[in-house]
């Protein structure tokens, strides 16, 4: 599981894929399907304690979801990727914590389920990253909606095939995707099926 001369590669249904990445280089995340959520993480580079903060995120932009031009902040709430392009539905949720295996359990999974947090640590474990926690994730793809009596309303995928986003790099960073492995719930789509997506890595604009 890496990626091509062209800087491609496929991220196989219910699997996870960290890269590191310098300052102004980029990542397209691509839905064939438009149905797949993928749970999204960084972290600085050089101290990985300061990272993609989800509360930050909201604090500093007073949002409860994400569109292109929402600052992503990190703990030190400094921008540490920038969305420059989104084909997508939109409103991409920070509200949700990653599946982890005690949701499964909670869902009557008998036995080991993957999910986006065990995706999450062994993404970042190929590559020489360990991480104590699983930060609240952004969840790329997947709307919820909060109703005006505050609770949430999971809504099922809603965006065309083929939509595409492109997350910057604005520090050194390690990024992290987890296509998410939910098969029980509807968050993958109503049928259930969670699916591949590509990662392409695109060099600055303007670099040869
Ligand atoms: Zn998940």
């Amino acid at each position: 599981m890496t990626f091509d001369k062209a800087g491609r590669m496929v991220l196989p249904a219910a699997h996870g894929k960290a890269v590191r990445l310098k300052a102004g280089w980029s990542v397209r995340v691509t839905n064939p399907y438009g149905t797949q959520a993928l749970d999204f993480w960084a972290f600085n580079a050089t101290d990985h304690a300061e990272f993609l903060s989800m509360d930050n995120v909201r604090s500093f932009n007073s949002v409860a979801y994400v569109n292109k031009g929402t600052a992503l902040v990190t703990t030190e709430r400094r921008p540490i990727v920038c969305i420059t392009e989104d084909s997508s539905a939109g409103n991409h949720d920070t509200l949700l914590c990653a599946c982890n295996p005690a949701i499964y359990r909670e869902l009557g999974v008998k036995g080991y389920h993957r999910s986006c947090s065990d995706n999450m640590h062994e993404a970042l474990g190929e590559i020489g990253v360990a991480f104590p926690v699983t930060p609240a994730p952004l969840n790329l793809f997947m709307s919820v909606h909060v109703r005006p009596d505050g609770s949430l309303e999971r809504l099922l995928p809603r965006s065309a095939p083929g939509a595409s986003i492109t997350l910057r790099a604005e520090l050194d960073a390690v990024l992290a995707f987890s296509n998410c492995p939910q098969d029980v719930t509807t968050i993958n789509g109503p049928d259930r099926t969670p699916r591949d997506c590509l990662l392409d890595i695109l060099p600055p604009e303007g670099a040869a």
